[in-house]
């Protein structure tokens, strides 16, 4: 991940304001991580997203020059660990149904906001930028989840789980993980006739007993004190909530041992 010198910053921020541009950014995303299609190719999934567009909107001149002098100011509170280990990140404005509204990042380097005004929350651009860097550095990204006690997993869910499954652009490459040989968070849509992006309920399932059940299992509760229920949908989530967030999870004892895995550059700056 990079060597850990303390005035090297290698990170930048590029406003995508050309809508052909943004077109080929998402083109060219799509071609890495099938998301879209895969989106399409699931009857939960489409119905979902049938009123998002995910096209690109356009920035007036005025919008583009106050966002791009926001994103130079937030550049310095940016973790040092970002700063070294991320290079130019693209940022899109997507129309304001995209993904329900959230935002959310596509790979290589691309983070997309249906709506820009969100640019002004730090902890929201700080929690994308590790998910781009949780593509980056996959590899180093598997280790730190093994430490946490997390290995993705790659068995059958029952089919009820499977279907109303609600998948995520963050975590579309590997999407289920298992905690400690256990349990298997899955997101699944609240209504299975009207599944909406933001109606989701958060279920574990065992693939050893082969139930789930729809409440925080304790040592998941207990390991991730203070985590919202929809972080615990894969460890990419929880981490990004975590690192974005450092102070809300100080008496976590898994957030205390991502810090001692990630460096404590990954949350200072
Ligand atoms: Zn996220």
């Amino acid at each position: 991940m990079g060597n850990t010198a303390t005035s090297q910053s290698n990170l930048s921020f590029k406003l995508i304001d050309e809508k052909h541009d943004a077109t080929d950014v998402i083109a060219t995303a799509e071609s890495i991580d099938l998301y879209m299609g895969e989106c399409l190719d699931d009857k939960s999934n489409s119905l979902a997203r049938q009123e998002c567009i995910y096209s690109p909107n356009g920035i007036a001149r005025y919008e583009k020059e106050a966002y791009e002098e926001m994103l130079r100011v937030k550049l310095q509170q940016i973790p040092q660990r970002l700063r070294i280990d991320l290079s130019e990140i693209f940022i899109l404005n997507l129309m304001p149904s995209a993904e329900g509204g959230m935002p959310h990042t596509r790979p290589p380097n691309v983070i997309c906001y249906p709506d820009l005004s969100r640019l002004s929350s730090t902890s929201t651009l700080i929690h994308e930028l590790w998910h781009v860097h949780q593509r980056k550095y996959s590899e180093k990204w598997r280790q730190i989840f093994k430490q946490l006690g997390w290995e993705e997993w790659l068995g059958e869910l029952p089919g009820g789980l499977e279907k109303y499954r609600r998948y995520n652009p963050d975590t579309i490459d590997c999407p289920l993980w298992i905690y400690r040989g256990k349990w298997v968070p899955v997101p699944v849509f609240q209504s299975v006739t009207q599944p909406k992006m933001g109606e989701v309920n958060m279920w574990f399932y065992t693939p050893n007993g082969g139930y789930h059940v729809t409440s925080t299992p304790s040592e998941l509760a207990l390991a991730y004190r203070g985590l919202p229920l929809t972080a615990y949908e894969n460890p990419r989530e929880i981490t990004a909530y975590m690192l974005s967030e450092p102070t809300k999870y100080v008496y976590s004892s898994a957030f205390n041992e991502l810090v001692k895995l990630v460096g404590h550059t990954s949350v200072s700056h």
